[in-house]
């Protein structure tokens, strides 16, 4: 068995490095019905006012605020869309209905409740103000603001801005391409029954589900055998057009774990052994941009072709590790890449009711169900933190980070907890 020549790196300090590494992706000119949960790359400035004319908010009389408690002529109507030529001018009144055009002349608007109608002519009450029941020029944005800032995350009413502001196309970050690999000869696809000493292959799915809710694109690449020759070729090939590679496996010290030396081969690894639990054998490389002569060398007699700068993050196979690395160090990175200003999950602080125990030099991130107590909220458990028991995630609606020591977190504390979802 060969040993891991790897430092043990600090965790923070481990996704620190990867962020470091990690490229903003550049823009993409898409049109608005494919905008939501994408993120702008360019502000967004009100190129002319809203509402672009003053705008009735009622049904009723456009008037003059000085002709108040007189009966006036009616000159016309003004709807939405349909506009009234004619001016409003002293002893005249012109019927409007909500969204239609407030004439000229008129500088407020009565509602139609508070008047009496005579035929074509209308009583106004006494004591109206200028600017009521309308919405002026410019009233909710002006021309040459800013509206929406590149780095915001587009969601229904910011579409609804670009929309009203006549916008058919925004300029947003592409998404990142992820290549996803299991490695593992013991692997088989689910819904195949699998043979003695086989599992199926569950990390694909799960990660394939975590990738697309970080805002990835994902091509998938199946299972990749515990031989060399054909893990390099599928990764080199998945290589030309993606902007990450992830695979999970083969990262341990095992004689059969390969990821790490090919990645080494064909880039660089920055981080091969992090103090995490779960997750300790997380492995980090970068390929292309940040390769040393002497890897590309390697790489060209491999027959791969290397472009600037893709990222590799070689996951552990145990499925809990898997997806506590991806949670650490592989959402960031992805939410970095679509240009996001908040990489990291929100944080709320949260009462432990249990006692979570430190492991030794290593970060653990323990799962806990959340459940509100007043005005607080409490943190349980999800039972034994076994990196193989899916379980202990299943449901989990917050991380605890438990720092190493002998310390541990006792019941009753009340730490910073990474939400993933609300109880
Ligand atoms: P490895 O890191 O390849 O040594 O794998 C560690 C453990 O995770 C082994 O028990 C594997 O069977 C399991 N494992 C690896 N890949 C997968 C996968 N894609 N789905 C489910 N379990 C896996
Ligand atoms: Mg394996």
């Amino acid at each position: 068995m060969r040993l891991s020549t790897y430092p043990l790196v600090d965790a923070a300090e481990a996704a620190a490095t990867v962020l470091e590494h990690t490229p903003v992706l550049g823009g993409e000119q898409l049109a608005l019905s494919e905008c939501a949960g994408r993120v702008l790359a360019a502000d967004l400035m009100a190129t002319s006012p809203l509402p672009p004319h003053p705008s009735s908010a009622v049904d009723g009389f456009a008037v003059r605020a000085a002709d108040a408690g007189r009966t006036l002529r009616i000159v016309g109507e003004s709807a939405a869309g349909r506009p009234l030529a004619a001016r409003v001018d002293e002893g005249t009144a012109a019927r409007i209905l909500t969204g239609g055009v407030v004439p000229d002349g008129a500088d407020t608007v009565v509602m139609v409740e508070d008047v009496q109608l005579h035929g074509d002519s209308v009583t106004v009450p006494k004591g109206l103000a200028p600017g009521t029941n309308f919405h002026a020029v410019g009233a909710d944005l002006r021309q040459g603001e800013r509206v929406l800032t590149a780095g915001m995350q587009l969601g229904a009413a910011e579409i609804g801005l670009a929309a009203a502001l006549g916008r058919p196309r925004l300029e947003v970050h592409r998404r990142p391409k992820v290549a996803l690999m299991s490695t593992g000869d013991e692997l088989v696809e689910v819904g195949t029954e699998p043979g003695p000493g086989q599992i199926p292959d569950s990390n694909r799915w799960a990660l394939l589900a975590a990738l697309r809710e970080a805002g990835a694109e994902v091509r998938l690449l199946g299972i990749a055998p515990d031989t060399a020759p054909e893990l390099r070729d599928l990764v080199t090939d998945a290589l030309h057009d993606a902007d990450v590679l992830v695979t999970s496996g083969g990262v341990s010290v095992g004689t059969h774990d390969l990821v790490k030396p090919l990645l080494e081969t064909i880039g660089t690894v920055h981080i091969g052994r992090v103090k995490l639990k779960p997750g300790k054998p997380f492995t980090f490389a970068t390929i292309g941009g940040q390769a040393s002569p002497a890897a590309r060398g390697r790489a060209r007699e491999g027959g791969g072709s290397l472009d600037q700068g893709r990222l590799a993050f070689g996951l552990p196979g145990f499925p809990v590790s898997s997806l506590v690395t991806f949670e650490v160090f592989v959402r960031p990175a992805l939410r970095k890449m679509q240009g996001l200003a908040q990489l990291q999950r929100p944080s709320l602080p949260v009462r432990l009711a249990f006692n979570a125990k430190a492991v030794g030099d290593r970060t653990e991130y323990h799962r806990v169900t959340l459940r509100r107590e007043g005005s607080d909220l409490v943190a349980d458990s999800t039972g034994s933190q076994s990196s193989s028991r899916l379980m202990s995630l299943a449901g989990a609606h917050a991380l605890v980070r438990v720092p190493p020591g002998d310390q541990g977190i006792s019941a009753g504390t009340t730490v910073e907890a990474l939400i993933l979802a609300l109880p």
